[in-house]
C-alpha cells in the first residue's frame, strides 16, 4: 500500500511541476509579473485532486497485475498438465512432437529414438491389464533413468515411447539406446506374485538431419524399429553409418 501512495504521490508531484513550468513559461511570455501565490497553488491543487485518483489508478493497476500474474501461472500449470501422460509420467505425443520441434529448430542436429515394449499384448492377455499399466510404468521410469536432462521423453503411442536427443551423434545415442535397452531388461516385474516376467523392448534410432520433416523423421526412425523387431526383438537396429544387429539375451 505504502508503495502505492508513493507511486501516486510521485505522479501527483510530476503533475505539479509539469504545470508550474508550463503556467511560468506563459507569464515570462506575457511578461506578467510572478504571484508566489498562483504558484503555490499551481504545486497545491494537483495534490489535493488528483492524489486520490491517482492513488485509486495504480491500486486497480497493481490488482490487474496480480490477477495477470495469477492467471498466467495457472495458463502454465494447466498446460503442463495437459501435456503429461498421467500413467506414465512422460509427454503426452503432441507435446513431445512439438518439444522435439522447438529442439530442431534453425535445423540443429540431433537423433531420435522410437522404443516399443516387446510382446506386450501377451503381458495383458497373460496378466491382465492392471498388469498392463504396472509394466508400462516400470518400462518408462527404467527409460526416464537413462535419458539426460535436456533428452526430451514422451509416449507417442499405447507402449511406444519417443526420445529425442538435442545435439547428440548417432554413435552417443546408440550407447544411451544400449543402456535404455539394458536397463528395462533388468526391471523386475512382479506379474502376479511369485510370477517374475521379463520385460523387453526393441529400439528404433535414427540421426535427425536438418531438412527431414517430423514425419520424415519417424518414419526413419519407425523403419529400424521394424527391422529390430523383425530380426528377434529386445535390440537396438541405427540407422545409418551401420546397423546394429548383434544378438543379445
Ligand atoms: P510387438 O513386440 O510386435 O510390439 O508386440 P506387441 O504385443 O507389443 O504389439 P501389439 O501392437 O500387438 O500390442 C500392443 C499392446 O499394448 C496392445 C495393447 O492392449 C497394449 N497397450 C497399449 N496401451 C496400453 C495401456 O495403456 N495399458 C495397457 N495395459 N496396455 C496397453
Ligand atoms: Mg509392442
Ligand atoms: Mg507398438
Amino acid at each position: 500500500m505504502l508503495r502505492i501512495i508513493l507511486k501516486a504521490f510521485l505522479g501527483t508531484l510530476l503533475l505539479g511541476v509539469m504545470g508550474l513550468s508550463i503556467s511560468f513559461t506563459i507569464r515570462w511570455a506575457l511578461g506578467k509579473p510572478f504571484s508566489a501565490f498562483a504558484m503555490g497553488m499551481n504545486m497545491f491543487m494537483p495534490l489535493v485532486t488528483t492524489l486520490p485518483f491517482a492513488v485509486l489508478f495504480f491500486w486497480e493497476h497493481e490488482k490487474l497485475r496480480r490477477m495477470h500474474a495469477d492467471l498466467t501461472a495457472a495458463h502454465a500449470k494447466l498446460r503442463a498438465h495437459s501435456s503429461i501422460d498421467p500413467l506414465t509420467g512422460a509427454l503426452m505425443r503432441e507435446a513431445f512432437f512439438e518439444q522435439m520441434a522447438t529442439a530442431r529448430e534453425g535445423g540443429r542436429p540431433g537423433a531420435m529414438m522410437i522404443i516399443d515394449a516387446d510382446h506386450f499384448k501377451s503381458i495383458n492377455d497373460t496378466y491382465g491389464h492392471t498388469a498392463g499399466d504396472e509394466a508400462l510404468k516400470l518400462l518408462s521410469n527404467a527409460i526416464r533413468r537413462q535419458v539426460r536432462k535436456n533428452d526430451i521423453f514422451g509416449r507417442v503411442g499405447g507402449e511406444e515411447f519417443g526420445v529425442f536427443l538435442p545435439e547428440t551423434s548417432t554413435e552417443e545415442a546408440l550407447l544411451i539406446a544400449e543402456r535404455i535397452r539394458t536397463s528395462v531388461q533388468s526391471v523386475h516385474f512382479e506379474a502376479r506374485p511369485n510370477v517374475v516376467r521379463k520385460l523387453t523392448v526393441s529400439v528404433g534410432l535414427t540421426g535427425a538431419r536438418a531438412i527431414q520433416t517430423r514425419s520424415e523423421l519417424f518414419a526413419a526412425a519407425d523403419a529400424c524399429l521394424y527391422a529390430a523387431k523383425n530380426s528377434g526383438r529386445n535390440r537396438v537396429v541405427m540407422r545409418e553409418p551401420f546397423v546394429l544387429q548383434a544378438e543379445y539375451n
